[in-house]
C-alpha cells in the first residue's frame, strides 16, 4: 500500500525557498538537515538527526538541529510525533497518516487508515475533534523473527 500512497514531502530546494520566504536564514547546516529529512521515513529524534548530521558536518550544534526542527514544525513542514517511549520524533511526511510502533526496538512507521470517519467512537460527545492519530503497538517484522537480525536500533532513545 505504501508504494501507491502519495507522500507530501518538500524537496530540500523547496524548503530553502519556504524558509527564505519567511525571512529565516538558510545556512549550510540547515540545508544539510533539509536533505537528511527529505524522504526520511525513520521518524528520527532530534538527537538521532544530530548524530548523523555531525558526522557529515562536524561542528553543527544540537541547538541548530532543534531550532531548525522547530521552525519546520511551525511552518507545517514537519509533523511532531510523541512516541510511546516518551521521545519526540520528527516526521517529514505531513500527509494524513498514522503510526505503528514496535514495543521492542521502538521502530515507528507510517500507516494509513481508510474511512477514519466511519470509526465508531463512544464518549466523544461535546468534544470538538481537530485531528485523530492512531498508534498501533506491537512487534515489527524484524522483532518477530526468532533469529538475530542485523537491524540496528540507533533510532531508539
Ligand atoms: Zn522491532
Ligand atoms: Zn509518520
Amino acid at each position: 500500500m505504501s508504494a501507491s500512497t502519495v507522500i507530501l514531502v518538500l524537496a530540500p530546494a523547496e524548503l530553502t525557498r519556504a524558509f527564505r520566504a519567511r525571512g529565516l536564514k538558510v545556512t549550510p547546516q540547515r540545508q544539510l538537515l533539509f536533505s537528511l529529512l527529505h524522504c526520511n521515513e525513520t521518524h528520527p529524534t532530534a538527537e538521532a538527526l544530530f548524530a548523523v548530521a555531525s558526522k557529515l558536518m562536524p561542528g553543527i550544534s544540537l541547538r541548530t538541529v532543534y531550532q531548525t526542527l522547530n521552525d519546520l514544525a511551525a511552518m507545517g513542514e514537519l509533523q511532531v510525533v510523541q512516541s510511546a517511549g516518551g521521545s519526540t520524533r520528527f516526521d517529514p511526511n505531513v500527509a494524513d497518516h498514522h503510526h505503528a510502533q514496535c514495543d521492542r526496538c521502538g521502530e515507528l512507521h507510517d500507516v494509513y487508515v481508510d474511512d477514519l470517519d466511519r470509526l465508531e467512537v463512544s464518549n466523544l460527545a461535546g468534544f470538538r475533534t481537530d485531528r485523530a492519530r492512531i498508534v498501533f503497538g506491537g512487534l515489527c517484522a524484524a522483532c518477530q523473527s526468532p533469529k538475530p537480525t542485523k537491524k540496528t536500533t540507533k533510532q531508539r532513545s
